[in-house]
């Protein structure tokens, strides 16, 4: 059951994620933005490539999966099920709560709709990491794209119900900029300044921020903290609902410019 994960930086801010299952040697990658990076650290890293993996289906997340069935024919795709039809070449279309076996690796599919409508999440509780795509970033979470407020407020709460030594695995590079949205809304908080420093400090010395765990997000991540009172206060809505206030949160972020 245990697993290797190998990440690495394409196309501008994309993170891909090669899973490998170190008892059995399977493996799995998550959302190849495109191809060659992925057959580069499969090469290196002396792995034959079982399964590509899709959290949701635009095109940063996609586009590496027919060049890569190209080179790899026996590649299976796995995804979540999607009433359009939307993700390329798909072999293993899973429902919410399945169980998907890497190997000895159980991932448990976590549908999270908002960004997209079939957006997921795979979820391995023995190894404590989720791979969450663009539902929550660092310090941010992603944008709407098909779905209600309430529907991504939905989502991201499960992330946060994870048990908080969780690593999350998001799909991109964003905790400097999300941070520097943060603090707009909850500038007193000491945590999301911890974060930003340390962010500050990894993005220096060319370390990734990712993945960060389910507590500190639930600490600084203002998308995770609609209950805030200091949040409310910034906002001028005292009494709204978490889902109002996410709402809010998410308008403005859709308009703030770093
Ligand atoms: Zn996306």
């Amino acid at each position: 059951m245990a697993l290797k994960v190998i990440q690495f930086l394409v196309l501008d801010d994309n993170y891909n994620y090669l899973l490998v299952d170190e008892d059995t040697g399977k493996s799995a990658v998550v959302d190849p933005s495109v191809a060659l990076p992925t057959m580069r650290v499969l090469q290196e890293n002396d792995v034959k490539l079982d399964y590509i993996f899709h959290t949701h289906h635009h095109y940063d997340h996609v586009d590496g999966n027919p060049p890569l069935l190209k080179t790899f024919p026996d590649v299976k795709v796995v995804g979540p099920k999607d009433p359009e039809n939307r993700f390329p070449n798909i072999s293993i279309e899973l429902d919410e709560g399945e169980v998907f076996e890497l190997g000895n690796t159980k991932f448990e599919l976590m549908v999270l709709p908002g960004h997209t409508i079939s957006h997921c999440a795979y979820y391995s509780k023995e190894n404590k990491v989720v791979f969450c795509g663009d539902v929550l970033f660092s310090l941010g979470c992603g944008k709407i794209f098909e779905g209600s407020y309430e529907t991504m407020y939905n989502s991201l709460q499960r992330i946060a119900g994870l048990p908080d030594d969780t690593q999350i695995y998001c799909a991109h590079e964003y905790t400097i900029d999300n941070a520097a949205f943060a603090m707009t809304v909850e500038p007193d908080n000491p945590e999301l300044h911890a974060r930003l420093a340390q962010a500050e400090e990894l993005q220096d010395q060319g370390i990734p921020t990712v993945p960060s765990l389910v507590g500190e997000e639930k600490k600084a991540n203002p998308f995770l903290r609609c209950f805030s009172d200091e949040i409310r206060t910034r906002l001028d809505a005292k009494d709204a609902t978490d889902v109002e206030i996410f709402e809010k949160l998410r308008r403005k972020k859709d308009n703030f410019k770093a």
